[in-house]
């Protein structure tokens, strides 16, 4: 457990007073509609590598939060189409991760024929990464893994480009025991999480980014072997009730793994952008992600969660040092993109200013 009395202690007078039980600074934090996000504990900028939006789905409000938040560059996935127009009106904010594409009606040669034309148009278009979601429902529908003989091309293509795949395996273990209850349909966890370590086996050139902690925030352990023994593996923190839950449940450990793998773990959040979101959807979660990380709150979670233990979903903060933090939010990022994303930020500061004084 993280002692009381460490609670926020980079507090600032901006912050609500120090509260055991967090209830009053989540209280406040309502009252002002997330708004108002309190002083990172690490002031840099924040790169957010798993989101999802397109222009005709309220991508304006999801990349107003994020500044709210300190977030100044978003790795949106989606189809290529819908991301171009996308960073053509937000510039320097928007990366684009375009997604591998498997048609019903087509069957698997077309398949791979079109994710290859995907690959040469992302890389033809400045993209640095593509994302293939691998879910249970994905394996149901198209009855293919990841590392199945046919799209080893792929793998191959992305390797020798250099472009990083982002990879969804898995779904949570609540969701093998309760959704996906027929193995012969969905496949069975352990299956599901065989995908990406055959990938990376085979593909020690290939940088990949496990989107969801690898898909396995409920075991550690499983994720210390991987993280050491193939160090092109790095994951992401996408979502926010799943990795709460389960980083939140062994908060010690978890702090501890963080702390460890700073580097290998990409700050990600999953917002999805909606055409028509409740007040504050967007907030709300970069609010969740910053307390999580940077604070030891403990409070409700201000969404819901079904899968939360007694049907309560709870925040327990990390409570991560400065240090990690610039390396979950940043250096991280930096390293397995290649790119210092902290310059960038300066150049796009200095063409806001221009754009002001034009
Ligand atoms: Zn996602």
């Amino acid at each position: 457990m993280v002692p009381r009395m460490m609670q926020l202690k980079h507090t600032t007078d901006r912050q609500a007073p120090q509260d055991p039980d967090g209830q009053a600074m989540l209280a406040q934090a309502r009252a002002e509609g997330f708004r108002r996000p309190p002083a990172r504990k690490w002031p840099g900028p924040v790169v957010d590598v798993h989101t999802h939006a397109s222009l005709d789905r309220g991508a304006a409000g999801l990349l107003e939060a994020a500044g709210l938040y300190g977030v100044h560059k978003l790795f949106v996935i989606g189809s290529l189409d819908s991301l171009l127009p996308l960073r053509d009106r937000y510039p320097g904010q928007v990366e684009i991760t375009p997604v591998f594409s498997f048609p019903e009606g087509e069957g698997p040669e077309e398949w791979v024929r079109r994710n290859r034309q995907i690959i040469a148009a992302a890389r033809a278009a400045g993209a640095l990464m593509v994302k293939l979601w691998a879910a249970p429902r994905f394996y149901a529908r198209t009855r293919l893994w990841a590392h199945s003989p046919l799209l080893e091309p792929l793998w191959q293509e992305l390797e020798s480009s250099g472009l990083a795949l982002q990879i969804h395996v898995a779904d949570p273990d609540l969701w093998f025991s309760r959704v996906y209850t027929d193995p012969r349909l969905y496949g069975r966890k352990e299956e599901h999480l065989a995908q990406l370590e055959a990938i990376l086996q085979r593909h020690p050139g290939l940088r990949v980014l496990a989107a969801h902690m690898g898909g396995h925030p409920e075991d550690l352990d499983a994720l210390s072997r991987l993280l050491d023994l193939y160090p092109q593996l790095y994951l992401d923190t996408g979502a926010t009730r799943w990795i709460v839950r389960e980083l939140g449940r062994q908060r010690e450990r978890s702090r501890q793994f963080l702390i460890r793998y700073a580097g290998r773990i990409l700050f990600g959040t999953d917002q999805v952008a909606l055409a028509d979101p409740e007040p504050a959807r967007y907030e709300v979660r970069y609010w969740i992600h910053q307390m999580f990380w940077e604070t030891a709150l403990e409070c409700d979670l201000p969404i819901d969660d079904t899968d939360a233990p007694g049907g309560r979903p709870r925040l327990y903060g990390l409570d991560l040092p400065a240090t990690t933090l610039r390396q979950l939010y940043l250096e991280a990022a930096c390293r397995f993109f290649g790119r210092r994303f902290d310059a960038e930020r300066t150049i796009q500061a200095e063409r806001a200013g221009q754009k002001d004084s034009a």
